[in-house]
């Protein structure tokens, strides 16, 4: 395959993608291969000779095909969607024709000046003051770890990185039952330990951190001996939507001078509409945020945006210049690799700006407003559905229900519903755990997603609940 070819081979991709995406709804929505599958049709030695791209292609087709979980169908409705909106698949294949390694400003300085840029658009769509810097992280999880280092750097008065943990004191990092489980691995990689991630327990509707028992638990350390540094708050948690109290619970985190970060990683998206905002009210005071714009938002998986306070914290904690990463002669410039845990770093800004152009703020916010809304309807019916049970309310387009029946063991038949459903193929839907029960977890986010969709979802819950022996 050579260069002159990828003209032809383009083009042809580019309309395989095209009609991929105009019909992927006719396919069902999880992939159906068993486990070894895809393994047993691979060679398992690489071949010596060239290959043939059309018989690549092919393989393709009837290797790997099968073998995908339709991501991007309009009626994925597991997990949290990971978007990816055409106009940001264009920018990709622009960013794997240039391929950038944007480790550096002068590596490539359109991109580095356009991450600046694309988070000064990101922060001032989310309505978050002009106080906050912000980074492309690849994920939400390594932004979370960059918070978490950044906090305990700041609570050992910059000695962890030097003499390690063992010779300083025992640090407390605080979060609710809700959090993603990204938050216990920054606090295991960052040697903080789990023993010291302290679990505050929630209340009411929102499912969100009790600020009277964060403040007592943080008390309780204090007299301990130990030294809090930290507390990460959730807002649209992975499991229900769950969402901490931010102004108290900063107000309490201020009272102590801890860092605070926050996860919006699914929901901060929708802070795009004002009327969403008053989730997170008092966010501005935060030390760090992290949401996902290609979780909701529509940009191609992976982007992450990081919004700092104070960057030259971070930038202390994770900067490192050996002589051949100095940029001589170039002061005032952002190395944003100083700003992460990798070094190297892919041209990400470049699908932001596109699908910001592409689609607008105004059209971005009907999508979003549309799952919100549609979501809403779907819980209206299922509430009113004999033997359906909400078991918690919608946050944004999230809520999860649960199925009755008299005589059966509730998580049995959950767990059978669930498996009736994603083996039928027409939606896909995942399980989570509510105080300890078994529940059913809707959420729709889907760039594609019609009302119709989401109809046809009722459809197919109301239909194979009752089909079920
Ligand atoms: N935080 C929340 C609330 C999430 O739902 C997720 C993933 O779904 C993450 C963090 C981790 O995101 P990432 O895959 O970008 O690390």
């Amino acid at each position: 395959m050579e260069w002159k070819d990828f003209g032809d081979w383009g083009g042809r991709i580019s309309e395989w993608a095209e009609d991929y995406h105009l019909s992927v709804g006719d396919r069902p929505v999880r992939s159906r291969v068993k486990p070894g599958e895809v393994l047993a049709s691979l060679p398992a030695v690489p071949p010596e000779q060239s290959e043939d791209m059309e018989k690549i292609f092919e393989d393709f087709e009837t290797i790997v095909m099968p073998g995908i979980t339709h991501w991007q169908h309009p009626r994925f409705f597991a997990y949290f969607n990971s978007n990816a909106a055409p106009a940001s698949v264009l920018a990709e294949f622009l960013t794997a024709a240039l391929s950038p390694q944007c480790m550096l400003w002068q590596t490539s300085p359109a991109a580095t000046e356009m991450e600046t840029c694309m988070m000064g658009w990101l922060r001032q769509s989310l309505g978050l003051p002009d106080g906050f810097s912000g980074v492309i992280q690849d994920s939400a999880s390594s932004a979370t770890l960059a918070a978490v280092l950044t906090m305990r750097e700041r609570a050992l008065e910059w000695t962890g990185n030097t003499v390690g943990l063992a010779r300083n004191p025992q640090l407390r990092v605080y979060c609710s039952s809700e959090v993603h489980t990204s938050v216990d691995r920054a606090i295991w990689v960052s040697g903080i330990g789990s023993d010291n991630l302290v679990r505050v327990p929630i209340s009411g509707a929102w499912r969100g951190m009790d600020p009277d028992k964060l403040e007592a638990l943080i008390e309780a350390d204090l007299a301990a001996g130990h030294v809090p540094a930290g507390v990460i708050l959730c807002v649209g948690g992975t499991g229900t939507g769950a969402t901490d109290p931010i102004d108290v619970c900063i107000a309490v985190a201020e009272k102590y001078g801890l860092f605070v970060h926050v996860d919006a990683a699914w929901s901060g998206s929708a802070m795009i509409c004002p009327e969403y905002r008053h989730y997170w009210e008092g966010v501005e005071r935060a030390d760090s945020i992290v949401f996902n714009p290609h979780k909701w938002l529509g940009v191609q998986f992976d982007c992450s945006a990081h919004f700092l306070k104070s960057p030259d914290d971070l930038v202390r904690t994770l900067a490192i210049q050996p002589e051949y990463l100095k940029t001589h002669g170039a002061d005032g410039i952002i190395n944003y690799s100083e700003w992460s845990v990798p070094l190297g770093r892919r041209f990400r800004a470049l699908k932001i700006w596109f699908v910001l152009r592409a689609y607008g703020l105004e059209g971005l916010r009907e999508r979003l407003r549309n799952h919100i809304n549609w979501s809403g309807a779907l819980h209206d019916r299922i509430s009113s559905t004999e033997g359906f049970e909400i078991v918690t309310p919608p946050m944004w387009s999230l809520f999860t229900f649960r199925y009755l029946r008299d005589g059966v063991e509730p998580d049995v038949l959950n767990q059978r519903l669930i498996n009736a459903i994603n083996d039928d193929g027409r939606i896909y839907l995942t399980q989570t755990r509510v105080d300890g029960d078994l529940v059913i977890r809707f959420q729709a986010g889907q760039f594609e997603t019609t009302e119709e969709d989401v109809k046809m979802a009722y459809d197919a819950i109301v239909e194979l609940a009752e089909a079920l022996e």
